[in-house]
């Protein structure tokens, strides 16, 4: 059997009373302090503008290229959760989400070439389009309860393979579930919020592995022309405005 539908098996049958009592375990209380929805260096830091730093590297599209490390926000969001946040704000596709840039090359009018998947739309700072700041700096997420699988279970995940492993290397680990940085970590959490995120995060994992296995069965491979962007997802071929690439 291919390893992705074993794996998804494994997703599956995953307990989410275990789960639940790793993320107790691990403890988190959100702080609202905004890192996993902004790009790695804020606007205007370290000298940079959004102009010069996080504001070039968005516009290239291109993360792996960053010179800088004003890295954009970069969030996996699959093609139902995007129609979602589009119906949530009536926005247009490329409101909510880019192609993912991974795998593009630097054409001399910006990314070009194949991709797999679709990442959150960023702003001019690279951070994700829906974070908003108040003047204290608290932040808060505009389509909060349309908000993606993987905003919804940050900062876990479960040690699965094909599922993502967002930001990086784990730093705490408990049963199946693996926690990524992030500042609200070693909090107490009530059972019944664990037991709500315990639930997201089983979703996430079963969504990302049918997502994968989807993206496989049905990637063609295409041949784009200069300059142009073609995203593959479970849903077959597309252009970076969402609809099909025929
Ligand atoms: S990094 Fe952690 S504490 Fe900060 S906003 Fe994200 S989930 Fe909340
Ligand atoms: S959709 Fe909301 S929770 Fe997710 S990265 Fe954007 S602002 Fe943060």
């Amino acid at each position: 059997m291919d390893s992705l539908e074993t794996e998804l098996q494994r997703a599956r049958a995953l307990d989410e009373s275990e789960l639940a009592d790793a993320i107790e375990a691990i403890g988190f209380e959100c702080t609202r302090c905004g890192a996993c929805c902004k790009a790695e260096s804020a606007c205007g830091e370290d000298g940079e503008s959004a102009d010069e730093g996080g504001g070039a590297v968005v516009s290239d599209g291109n993360a792996e290229s960053a010179e800088t490390d004003a890295e954009p926000h970069t969030a996996t969001v699959f093609p139902d959760e995007i129609r979602r946040l589009q119906a949530a704000g009536e926005y247009d596709f490329r409101d909510v989400a880019r192609p993912m840039p991974y795998g593009l090359a630097d054409g001399p009018d910006g990314p070009e070439g194949e991709t797999f998947e679709w990442a959150l739309q960023t702003d001019d700072c690279g951070d994700c389009t829906f974070y908003a700041e108040d003047d204290e700096g608290t932040g808060a997420c505009t389509v909060h309860g349309d908000r993606p699988l993987i905003c919804r279970t940050y900062p876990f995940s479960v040690a699965l393979g094909g599922t993502s492993q967002p930001m990086g290397e784990a730093v705490d680990e408990e049963g199946m579930v693996r926690a990524h940085e992030c500042e609200g970590l070693g909090r107490d959490i009530s059972r019944a919020d664990a037991e709500e995120l315990a639930a997201a995060l089983k979703e996430r994992a079963v969504r990302e592995l049918e997502e994968a296995i989807g993206v496989r069965d049905n990637y063609r491979p295409v041949d784009p022309s200069a300059g142009q962007v073609v995203v593959h997802d479970s849903e077959g071929a597309k252009r970076p405005d969402g609809s099909a690439y025929e």
